[in-house]
């Protein structure tokens, strides 16, 4: 499922493609990626539209339009955009909505085999709206170890799960949770609140550095994550723990242990993450 960074590379890439240019045409391939608009409603809103720039918000990927207004995507599990050179517009499997781009600049595709992926296009008291309810942004200045000390000071979750958040933190998933927690030898489970404030400084430390060098190595895939030109990120050889089950681990030579919070694994060194 992608997070931060595969969002971060997905938007940079659509913006390489398509910041400046006009959308000329599209085509909603399956009716519910516009839900809860219809159809017609969100191609008004966007045909013709001047793209400014494409950026990221939490996991969303945020196009800025000539209008003031937002072109929003959640990508949710499977959900990825390909960019193409000018091709005729068909149906496929798995193809939920066409963009052609003005002066033969190309088509832009969005694929999603689980189809819980969703777009809007949200005028910009709306977007303001949606950006308030989320969380901070984690490699934002605005994300400092005071500002993480008072969130965790309000929450008795589990700190893996208060970091998968997004009205808290924004874009962190299971996967750079699993890993900065790791980073900052933190037991998965234990109550957020409970945190020192040495441990919020690792872990503050832990998520900025797991998410740069993941956004660096343009992401983790697993299985479904490719960039617009359909390459894989290159982060899933960095991982130290997630899905690492029974493995050795590298710091201290202890046994990976899993556990389920929330219904979600969590993988942890029980040697070396106290
Ligand atoms: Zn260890």
């Amino acid at each position: 499922m992608p997070e931060l960074p595969e969002a971060e590379t997905i938007a940079r890439g659509l913006d390489a493609a398509i910041a400046g240019r006009r959308i000329e045409r599209i085509k909603i391939h399956r009716d519910e990626v516009v839900e809860p608009m219809s159809p017609a409603a969100f191609r008004r809103g966007l045909r013709g539209r001047r793209v400014l720039s494409v950026g990221r918000r939490a996991k969303w990927i945020a196009a800025l339009l000539d209008d003031g207004g937002r072109w929003v995507t959640q990508l949710r599990m499977t959900g990825r955009f390909t960019w193409a050179p000018p091709s005729p517009l068909r149906s496929e499997a798995h193809l939920s909505a066409s963009f052609v781009i003005e002066d033969d600049g190309g088509v832009i595709r969005f694929y999603d085999t689980r189809r819980f992926g969703r777009m809007w296009v949200l005028d910009e008291d709306e977007w303001a709206e949606l950006d308030a309810r989320l969380g901070v942004e984690p490699l934002s200045e605005r994300f400092t170890p005071r500002l993480l000390a008072d969130l965790l000071s309000n929450s008795r979750a589990p700190v893996r799960n208060f970091l998968l958040d997004q009205k808290r933190i924004a874009g962190v998933g299971n996967i750079y949770a699993v890993e900065a927690l790791f980073r900052a030898r933190i037991d998965p489970r234990r109550p957020a609140r409970c945190l020192d404030r040495n441990d919020v400084r690792r872990l503050h430390n832990a998520i900025r550095s797991v998410l740069s060098a993941a956004v660096d190595r343009r992401g983790t895939t697993f299985s479904d994550y490719r960039d617009v030109l359909g390459a894989g990120g290159g982060f899933q050889n960095a991982l130290k723990v997630y899905d690492s089950e029974g493995e050795e681990c590298l710091r201290c030579g202890g046994t990976i242990e899993r556990c389920v919070l929330a219904g979600r694994s969590a993988y942890f060194c029980p040697d070396c993450q106290r």
